[in-house]
């Protein structure tokens, strides 16, 4: 029997095997911690040679649980987006350590080209904005910067691939690709373009030549070479992580949406064959492509969401552990008039505002730590608020919202974002849903379901839901005292 998917989830802290049943149960899983380099104030690092003999090492854990590699009927692959890594062709090893997503060390490059007037231009082919969140910039600070890197380059043996592309030519022994949700966060791909872009790449100083083969998510991708684990096993879906959560949440229609709340908050909404033109600062993203065939998204993220909690647990002692927050909203009708705005590290979107910082608003004697707790939840509502009349006015209404990340565990605050929101909120038992959809890509391209609805339907799992209900005038005072404090942030 050989009908076990194995999943390979490389997020930024830490690298996971994961091994799924056809029918989505979990059966095993192996998980090490990443070391995160932090050379200089801004600056984010990994080894890229350790994120590759930590992945084998968690897959070769996992496979004998399995019964084996013959047992395993296909490899999906999801990573942390954007992150860049620059490796020989010819050696097959790194000639730098890969410059991280969080990395703001291009800051400069990208307001030089917004000041020379590029940003429209650029948002119109990509989706994305110019900030050295996205991978462009990066490559180019490794070719001004890493001697290494641009000898490579000169000589015609520089690769360059966010990190499912390296685990690619390491699993394969040397196949250079990138698929497209990942390939098209780069600022190099335009939203329907089925390569990289001539003209992007000149924009940003990066060699065409360095870039992978932009490929499929789900099919007959690749094989692992021989001899890693002793036959080859087909890889048969590759995506980045936020839109493999939004599959795994099953977000295939038009208009279907997940939030996922950890650190911060990312919400995607499915946009169907339509190429997403934001007006409110939102980007546009390749959800997924099946033969050859896109499906978009847009996508909005707050920078500070469970990082609020954690805030409140670890340096104002108002919990010990993020959970209490539940109890403590529960234990007062409201929150007496305070209202926290957690722009600790500015605001994302719809604002984009890098030098706002965060305010609380409303405090009386009567304020204690139940009162805090209760609106550092209810700050999670308002910005998925704000985030949802933005989606809303570039076309994209949330129909119900797909909950997940650490913090979705909190049933008030799930309560809350329905009530706030006016829309069902559904949260799944399995709440690893970036593992589950690449699995899902991963059965559907190793043909174990005949196409990817099929597999989302059958390996989902079961749903918790939530319904609004909420006095209209309740909601409203909520928002008008948001409003006040955002404005003071
Ligand atoms: P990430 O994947 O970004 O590391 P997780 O999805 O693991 O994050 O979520 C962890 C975050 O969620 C932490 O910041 C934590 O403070 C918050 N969190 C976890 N459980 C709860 C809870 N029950 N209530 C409120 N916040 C929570």
């Amino acid at each position: 029997m050989s009908d076990y998917i194995l999943v390979l989830d490389e997020g930024t802290t830490s690298t996971r095997a994961m091994l799924f049943a056809s029918d989505g149960v979990l059966a095993a899983s192996a998980q090490e911690e990443l070391t995160q380099h932090y050379p200089q104030s801004g600056w984010v690092e990994h080894d890229a040679g350790e994120i590759w003999e930590k992945t084998l090492a968690c897959a070769n854990e996992v496979i004998p649980k399995a019964g084996g590699a013959a047992c395993i009927a296909a490899i999906g692959i999801t990573n942390q987006r954007e992150t860049v890594v620059a490796w020989d062709k010819a050696t097959g090893e790194p000639l730098t350590r890969a410059i991280v997503w969080q990395d703001r060390r291009t800051e400069r490059f990208c307001s030089e080209l917004r000041d020379a007037g590029h940003e429209a231009d650029v948002q119109r082919r990509t989706g994305l904005l110019l900030d050295p969140y996205f991978s462009g910039t990066k490559m180019r600070w490794m070719l001004d910067n890493v001697p290494e890197v641009r000898a490579a380059a000169d000589k015609g043996t520089l690769a360059f691939g966010t990190v499912e592309s390296w685990l690619m030519f390491k699993l394969t022994g040397g196949a250079h690709v990138s698929d497209a949700s990942n390939a098209c966060r780069t600022l190099l791909l335009e939203l329907d373009g089925d390569q990289f872009d001539q003209g992007l790449c000149d924009l940003f100083g990066v060699p065409c030549a360095a870039l992978p083969r932009v490929i499929d998510m789900s099919g007959e991708l690749c094989e692992t070479e021989m001899g890693l684990f002793g036959r080859t096993i087909p890889i048969t879906g590759l995506v980045g992580d936020q839109q493999a959560a939004t599959i795994g949440q099953e977000c295939l229609a038009p208009g279907e949406t997940k939030a996922t709340y950890g650190t911060g908050a990312f919400v995607l909404t499915n946009q169907g064959s339509t190429i997403p033109r934001s007006e409110n600062r939102l980007l546009g993203t390749v959800l997924f492509q099946v033969d050859g065939n896109r499906t978009y998204a847009i996508e909005g993220s707050v920078f500070v969401a469970g990082s609020l909690v954690q805030w409140l647990r670890d340096s104002l002692g108002v919990v010990d552990a993020a959970s209490q927050t539940e109890e403590l909203a529960r234990s007062i009708p409201d929150s007496g008039g305070v209202t926290i705005v957690p722009a600790l590290a500015g605001l994302g979107a719809p604002h984009w505002r890098a030098e706002a910082r965060g305010v609380i608003t409303g405090l009386s004697f009567a304020s204690g730590k139940a009162e805090l707790a209760r609106a550092a939840l209810e700050a999670m509502a308002h910005q998925t608020y704000d985030l949802a009349q933005a989606f809303s006015a570039d076309g994209a209404a949330w129909g119900t919202l797909r909950i997940d990340g650490g913090m979705a565990a909190n049933d008030w605050m799930a309560q809350d974002l329905a009530d706030m929101l006016g829309v069902s909120v559904e949260r799944p038992s399995f709440v690893e849903t970036t593992a589950l959809g690449a699995a899902m890509l991963a059965a559907a391209g190793a043909g174990l379901y005949p196409d990817l609805a099929s597999a989302a339907r059958s390996m989902r799992g079961t749903l918790a839901r939530f319904e609004p209900d909420m006095p209209d005038e309740v909601r409203q005072d909520r928002l008008r005292r948001w409003k006040r404090a955002l404005a003071a942030a």
